[in-house]
């Protein structure tokens, strides 16, 4: 039996390469000619918020899906911007966030 060499056919690269990004969180779809583009208010002040789901910061916008006094609505960030959808029931949110994330709205 013959012993193959121990140098591989390929040349290793491998300092310097960047590693590449690991997404943990779901990502928004991009929205299409049949979305529904959703009214956003601005986010109210002083509430205290629970985050639930967010979406992966890879990608602008990031939807964050809240609880807030027993009520549940969506933030959207994009950039420095911070927007809110009207308050929800907690299946109604959770339906919107699936729209988000499927592109069925924006
Ligand atoms: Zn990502």
């Amino acid at each position: 039996m013959s012993e193959r060499s121990g140098t591989s056919p390929f040349i290793s690269v491998g300092a310097g390469l960047p590693t590449p990004h690991q997404c943990f969180s779901p990502h928004a779809a991009a929205p299409g000619s049949e979305s529904k583009k959703l009214e956003w208010d601005a986010p109210r002040m002083g509430e205290r918020v629970r985050v639930l789901k967010w979406t992966c910061d890879c990608l602008t916008p990031v939807y964050e899906l809240c609880a807030a006094g027993g009520q549940y609505f969506i933030r959207r960030i994009e950039a420095q911007r911070v927007d809110e959808s009207t308050r929800l029931r907690y299946r109604d949110a959770e339906e919107l966030w699936t729209a988000l994330l499927t592109g069925w709205s924006y």
